[in-house]
């Protein structure tokens, strides 16, 4: 996005940003089957009954659906073994209707999470959680990149342009999160620092930042005099914690009021990293179809 387009607003909208995003990717979708008579095809399994995660596979089976793509779910009960796992695993890898597959987690614990991420066809990992897909994106290879940090540096990108030079810092270290945020920041030419639990001033930290990415699962942690004058803000935590009316609310890693005095942006919680990474997913399911049959997307 141009200068004169980006947004003077202190608020890094994700959830219009995402909104945008899907309408590109559904406009894309609509010109693969035409020209070339391919629908993408995203196979989300659930394995289990977490409220949590039924939510969330029926949020993307939905969006996968509105944006023209075949979604194929697959219910499994709380009992399956590993092996009846893996085996839909690569069922699912041979389809040739399928090109993204994404395994809702957690999983019940007779299943070792990475072995069933291992058994997918990396070409098909639209989670990007791979071993092959987390070395690709470690060594500047072309992968497939995990949905929220992928979200976190597209209004990254929007907001600040030409990231190069620029200090960030990265509060967490998940494989899912920190790591690969860490990783896609070097890649752009940050300068980067991973804080974690063993940081020993994490607040001194945070006030060199440029560009601070928080992503440690604790309500509110980061308080306002952690932030750099002008420094941007990305909010990925989602914390549940209870409210006045006794009914829970979600609230971020970040104590939004105060770090908003001095952020020149931040992303509000919800509405901000949440909804880029369903949209992320879609945009990965779309590359991967894409990749998969030889076809280079327009931007
Ligand atoms: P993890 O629990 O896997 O990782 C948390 C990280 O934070 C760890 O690296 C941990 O350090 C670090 N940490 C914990 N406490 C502290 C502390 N007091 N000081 C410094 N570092 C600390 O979480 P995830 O990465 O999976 O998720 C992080 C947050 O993001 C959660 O709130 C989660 O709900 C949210 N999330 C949101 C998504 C979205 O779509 N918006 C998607 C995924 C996650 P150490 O390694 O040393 O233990």
């Amino acid at each position: 996005m141009t200068e004169s387009k980006r947004s003077n607003s202190k608020i890094i909208d994700g959830k219009g940003f995402a909104e945008s995003l899907r309408q590109r990717i559904a406009q894309q979708v609509a010109r693969l089957k035409q020209q070339h008579a391919l629908t993408p095809g995203l196979a989300v399994v659930l394995v289990g009954e977490d409220p949590a995660s039924q939510v969330y596979v029926r949020n993307k089976g939905k969006q996968t659906e509105e944006a023209g793509m075949n979604s194929f779910e697959h219910r499994l009960s709380k009992e399956t073994s590993q092996y009846d796992l893996l085996e839909l695993v690569h069922r699912l890898n041979k389809d040739p209707a399928v090109h993204g597959i994404l395994v809702q987690l957690p999983l019940p614990k007779q299943i070792d999470p990475q072995a069933v991420i291992n058994a997918i066809d990396p070409e098909k990992d639209v989670d990007g959680f791979h071993i092959v897909n987390a070395g690709r994106l470690a060594t500047g290879g072309l992968g497939m990149v995990p949905c929220t940090p992928l979200g976190c540096l597209m209004l990254l990108k929007d907001r600040l342009g030409d990231l190069s030079g620029k200090h960030a810092v990265v509060l967490g270290r998940s494989n899912i999160v920190g790591k690969p945020m860490g990783l896609l920041l070097l890649n752009e030419n940050c300068t980067v620092t991973i804080a974690h639990s063993r940081t020993r001033d994490v607040a001194e930290e945070c006030r060199r930042a440029d560009i601070l990415v928080a992503a440690v699962g604790r309500p509110e942690m980061v308080r306002g005099d952690w932030i750099g004058d002008g420094a941007t803000v990305i909010d990925v935590g989602i914390n549940r914690v209870p409210g006045a009316n006794g009914k829970a609310r979600l609230v971020g890693d970040v104590a939004f009021d105060e770090a908003a005095e001095r952020a020149a942006g931040i992303t509000p919680v919800p509405g901000g990293v949440g909804p880029m990474t369903i949209a992320c997913l879609l945009q990965n399911t779309l590359t991967a179809a894409a990749r998969q049959h030889g076809i280079e997307l327009s931007q």
